[in-house]
């Protein structure tokens, strides 16, 4: 059934500039409640799918030439992102971590910037610190001052206070230490689980991915080059050979 489709891209090409030609018709489907993860080197067009996807694209003078992208039934190409965050849909930015100047919390509030009532945004707040006990440790400081394993929990709490349906999430393990990225894997797969986020993901690190996520897509100049369950992916021998570094 696709009933359970909460995102279709489907066949996108996006023009940067207006010349320069980066995604060459990339379909694929995220389900309710699942972990999809985007994998591929450098500059396959992982980072440009999610910007597809959460309209950020004309800031970087890019835009969708073809195809649709659909969140539950609904064309999303011509909304705003904020419109997006109004219909759940929040990206976590790949190394756009926090305002540095501003404490944790205060990062955290920014992301309710939607929202009016009061203790809703208290009570999300306490449930951020609760699948994160190192950003409430870490809440009266500086973001500059944190580490940056701290940083990236502070942006994906962030766009949690947006109280999100659906994350996307650009290179979560970027520049972090194989602990820390575990660490920030397990906080995913808890939301997940008990919260029923859906996640995007973007991610080079493709043997971690494919630990935590429930299905994978890999790019390769712009296309989807292969696709299939995590666990199928992961026992792949092209994959091992190509991805995994071990052949
Ligand atoms: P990375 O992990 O390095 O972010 P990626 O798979 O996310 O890689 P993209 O960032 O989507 O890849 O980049 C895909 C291609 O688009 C690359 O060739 C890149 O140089 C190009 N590109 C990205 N952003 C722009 C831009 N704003 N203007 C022009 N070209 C761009």
């Amino acid at each position: 059934s696709t009933s359970n489709i909460v995102l279709n891209v489907n066949g996108i090409e996006v023009i940067y500039n207006h010349v320069i030609l980066v995604l060459k018709g990339v379909s694929l489907q995220v389900p309710e409640g699942s972990i999809v993860a985007i994998l591929g080197g450098n500059g396959a067009g992982k980072t440009t799918t999610l910007r597809a996807v959460s309209n950020l694209l004309k800031g970087e003078r890019g835009a969708v030439t073809k195809g649709s992208i659909e969140l539950r039934g609904e064309r999303i190409e011509n909304l705003s992102p904020a419109d997006l965050v109004q219909r759940g849909v929040v990206q976590v930015m790949e190394g756009r971590h926090c305002f540095a100047h501003l404490t944790i919390e205060e990062n955290l509030l920014t992301g309710a910037y939607t929202r009016r009532n009061k203790a809703e945004i208290a009570a999300n707040l306490d449930k951020v610190y609760a699948y994160f006990p190192r950003l409430k440790q870490r809440r009266t400081s500086q973001a500059a001052y944190t580490s940056g394993g701290e940083q990236q929990m502070c942006a994906i709490g962030r766009a949690l206070m947006a109280n999100p349906s659906m994350v996307l999430l650009d290179e979560p393990s970027m520049g972090l230490a194989p602990q820390i990225v575990e660490e920030v894997f397990e906080i995913v797969k808890d939301l997940n689980a008990r919260e029923r986020v859906t996640f995007l993901l973007a991610e080079q690190n493709t043997s971690m991915a494919l630990r935590y996520s429930t299905y994978g897509y890999i790019m390769e100049s712009g296309r989807v080059v292969m696709d299939g369950p995590a666990a199928e992916l992961a026992t792949n021998e092209d994959v091992k050979e190509f991805y995994l570094g071990v052949g």
